[in-house]
């Protein structure tokens, strides 16, 4: 199984995509993951990736799409992968069919998960994670169960993301409408994108998700 998440910055790619790999065992192949990792450790992809980051535009489109390719390859065959935040442009979707034939595998859904915009200021500048473990959180909608814990690991350390500032998500959300959305009528051709309400609460969202992937 190979499914793509799409939607704009906080529509709840991320915290869906954990869901998944918890009910499902499928891999999370998130590139904003993969590049905030290169940048902590000072690669060269890092170093060319951070400043882009930070200013809400977009890394070229072969270095995540090699990062897609060297994860893949290190997969193995028999493991699911759910897309987050790939592909975000007309140019990684080409890439993605290429790889993705190359590896023998093929799409089967493409979820977009479809938010209000007002909500998603609110949702990334409340977004914040678990230092140790990446578990997504919440300032309002998702908190731990005890306050400064971790549920997942139990650590007690927490980070907020640089770029996860009122300006910032404003751009990306532009991006998004100009870059990322015109990639949706092509899958819709192929008959394999589904809407998901992504403004549900967020284990709605996921039986809704678990009830396409069956
Ligand atoms: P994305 O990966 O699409 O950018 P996230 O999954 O990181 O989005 O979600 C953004 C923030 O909104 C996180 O803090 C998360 O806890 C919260 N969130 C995610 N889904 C929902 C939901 N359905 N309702 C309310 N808050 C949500
Ligand atoms: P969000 O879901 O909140 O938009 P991500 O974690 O997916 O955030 O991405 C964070 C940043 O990393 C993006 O704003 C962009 O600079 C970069 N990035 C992530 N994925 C891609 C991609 N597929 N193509 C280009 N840039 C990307
Ligand atoms: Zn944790």
């Amino acid at each position: 199984m190979n499914i793509i998440l799409l939607g704009p910055p906080g529509a709840g790619k991320g915290t869906q995509a954990q869901r998944l790999v918890e009910h499902h065992g499928m891999r999370q192949l998130s590139t904003g993951d993969m590049l905030r990792a290169a940048v902590k450790a000072q690669s060269p992809v890092g170093l060319k990736a951070r400043a882009v980051m930070e200013r809400g535009e977009l890394v070229s489109d072969e270095i995540v799409s090699e990062l897609i390719d060297a994860e893949l390859t290190a997969m193995g065959p028999e493991t699911g992968a759910i897309f987050d935040g790939y592909p975000r442009t007309s140019a990684q979707a080409l890439a993605l069919d290429e790889i993705l034939a190359r590896h023998g595998r093929q799409l089967d859904h493409v979820i977009e998960l479809e938010v209000d915009e007002d909500a998603l200021v609110a949702r990334i500048t409340g977004r914040y994670a678990c230092a140790s473990c990446g578990e997504g959180y919440h300032d309002r909608f998702k908190q731990p169960e005890r306050e400064g814990t971790c549920d997942r690991c139990g650590s007690h350390e927490f980070k907020r993301r640089p770029d996860d500032n009122e300006q910032t998500v404003r751009h990306r959300m532009a991006v998004y409408r100009a870059e990322t959305a015109p990639i949706l009528p092509g899958y819709e051709t192929r008959g394999i994108v589904s809407r998901v309400d992504g403004m549900a609460p967020i284990e709605t969202v996921t039986s809704e998700i678990d009830a396409l992937l069956v």
